[in-house]
């Protein structure tokens, strides 16, 4: 059976032709194209129609098993997406896993340009996403052309770009960055260098603040997401729990504030913790350990839930419990089944693009140590 995809004009991803047979499944006829919700530029598709209940869960481990497939997850996507997952965690733990599975097939439950790196690093295997109008406002902030524009301004330039980036920038780039290794990325380039960075500006303005340069052009990007965790509301958490410690996500709207606020003295700096998802993961199970009641995270809510799993005996709290990105709650039970059944949808980058952008990634990997990013 073939499900007409209707697609939204959220985002700027294309497919490419599936190249995987279908497989029957019973619950396949009960899944359509819902649309409704709400995105940061207007509606947003989604696949409905499946709850993610126990006979959900049987059917998608057959589907997994007759297609030799690994489900992987990322640590923003709704709870019984990550509870079915063969691993869950951060992008570039996730695509890491992808290079070295043994599985013919890889379901990457995250937005595109995760997929795309999976892909970018796993040439050989074929590489589906649930929904592939997942897209991410942030990488959505820096198109191929604008970089080219911006990089034609600066000749001289080495361009830094996060993670968060579709390949085709990713193969203008000279070398990538996680949140982790950002600034050891940026100082270890030629003091003289100019660096183009972005897309990023809130972690452009970290790396300009904690590497001293003043020679780095910061791209005014960002994650709707996590723009709105603002400095105010966290201001004002902090206040409210003054006993709780704070992780903060580097590309939160707040992390500067929070900076600012432990300079200040309003915040405890022993308190602020800037952390990758990844990072925030270990910490919960340090902050279990020292016995610690509170923490307040500044990160797309998703992530509670894993931080929860990994130290049940600490309160873990939002600093904005509508910071819920719409993209990775497209990854739904019914797109997870639709996905295996159909084998759709299909990732792929172009193998000169994927050659260059593979350069910027495994320059990444080399630097410091690039945890995991988002
Ligand atoms: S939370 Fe923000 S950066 Fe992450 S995928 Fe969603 S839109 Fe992109």
């Amino acid at each position: 059976m073939q499900l007409n995809t209707v697609l939204f004009s959220v985002m700027t991803v294309t497919t490419t032709p599936q190249t995987l047979d279908e497989l029957d499944s019973p619950l396949l006829s009960a899944v359509h194209r819902a649309s409704g919700h709400v995105g940061p530029d207007g509606p947003v598709g989604r696949w409905e129609g499946i709850d993610g209940n126990e006979d959900w869960a049987d059917e998608i481990r057959r589907l997994k098993k007759a297609r030799n497939a690994v489900i992987l997850a990322h640590n923003y996507e709704l709870p019984e997406i990550q509870d079915i997952a063969d691993h869950t965690g951060d992008s570039l733990a996730l695509s890491r896993i992808a290079a070295e599975t043994d599985a013919d097939v890889i379901v990457f439950c995250g937005v595109h340009f995760m997929a795309e790196t999976a892909k970018i690093l796993s040439p050989d295997k074929t590489v589906l996403i649930p929904d592939a109008e997942a897209g991410c406002s942030l990488a959505d902030s820096l198109t191929e052309t604008e970089l080219a524009e911006w990089k034609a301004e600066h000749p001289d330039a080495l361009v830094v770009s996060y993670i968060n980036t579709t390949a085709a920038v990713k193969g203008l780039t000279d070398v990538c960055c996680t949140s982790s290794n950002a600034v050891d990325v940026v100082a270890g380039l030629p003091a003289d260098k100019e660096i183009l960075f972005g897309p990023d500006q809130f972690l452009g303005a970290h790396v300009r603040r904690q590497t001293g340069r003043d020679n780095i052009h910061v791209w005014a990007g960002e994650c709707h997401v996590h723009a709105g965790i603002s400095g105010p509301e966290l201001a004002r958490r902090a206040e409210e729990n003054p006993d709780a410690d704070l992780f903060i996500h580097p590309e939160c709207g707040c992390a500067n504030s929070a900076i600012y606020l432990a300079g200040e003295g309003v915040i405890d700096p022993e308190r602020v913790h800037m952390l990758s998802t990844g990072e925030m993961l270990t910490s919960a199970k340090t902050a279990s350990d020292a016995g610690r009641g509170k923490v307040l995270v500044a990160t797309e809510v998703g992530m509670l839930h894993q931080l929860r799993g990994v130290a049940p005996d600490v309160d873990f709290a939002p600093v904005n419990e509508r910071a819920s990105c719409p993209y990775m709650k497209m990854i739904t039970p019914a797109a997870l089944l639709r996905c295996l059944a159909l084998g759709a949808d299909e990732v792929d980058v172009a193998p000169d693009v994927a050659e260059k952008a593979r350069q910027a990634v495994e320059r990444m990997i080399a630097v410091g140590n690039p945890g995991g990013g988002e």
